[in-house]
């Protein structure tokens, strides 16, 4: 399967912004970000040339696209997903973002990124409604209940989540049960609720173009 095989840390600069891909570094001061928070390469901290109108669209979705681990194909299926469904397409977009069991795992505080939450799911550590679940992209209902498995409860990067979890909160839209290792989605997302610094429209403009 392709993967990403850049440094992680060097996304952030390249974007200029925290996207928290590392977990619990991303909290301490090893920050990549924070130590060095200019573009990498050996002319990164030049002054930024003028970026063309397309320049920032094409920033923007890479920015988001990364930050949710997704590759191109993938994104530009959600995307296209998204312009079916009746109401906001940037919104509709960023619900599915949110909505992907990889993200509800790394919201309800059992993975400290969605790169762990993706391998956790992908591990099989994870059942919904009961039942096992291995596919990171299952796009979670209301009602859906997101369990850790009996068996991955001893799971160190697991109770380690859970105890950290603290420091960036669980969205409302999600109920947490710590002591069955359980979540809940209550309803999806509104706008207001991802908090994530994205301007949607920007992906909206470039992809149609
Ligand atoms: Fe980004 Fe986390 Fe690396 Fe900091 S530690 S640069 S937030 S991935």
């Amino acid at each position: 399967m392709a993967r990403y095989i850049e440094s992680v840390c060097r996304i952030c600069r390249r974007e200029n912004l925290k996207l928290f891909l590392k977990g619990d570094r991303c909290y301490s001061d090893r920050c990549a970000f924070d130590r060095r928070g200019y573009v990498p390469g050996v002319h990164g901290q030049r002054r930024r040339s003028k970026v063309s109108d397309y320049g920032i669209r094409l920033r923007e979705k890479q920015k988001v696209k990364r930050m949710y681990g997704l590759l191109e194909g993938q994104f530009r299926g959600l995307f296209k997903k998204a312009e079916q469904k009746r109401g906001i397409t940037g919104t509709n977009l960023l619900i599915f973002l949110e909505g992907r069991l990889d993200n509800v795992v790394y919201r309800l505080g059992f993975a400290n990124s969605r790169t762990q939450a993706r391998q956790l799911v992908r591990h099989n550590h994870f059942t919904v409604n009961g039942k096992k679940m291995d596919i990171p992209s299952y796009a979670v209902k209301i009602g859906d209940v997101i369990q850790v498995r009996e068996k991955s409860r001893k799971v160190r990067i697991i109770s380690d989540a859970i105890e950290t979890v603290v420091r960036r909160g669980i969205p409302a839209w999600l109920e947490v049960e710590k002591e069955d290792y359980k979540g809940t989605v209550k309803a999806y997302p509104t706008r207001e609720e991802v908090t994530v610094p994205i301007q949607e429209q920007l992906i909206v403009e470039l992809y149609s173009k």
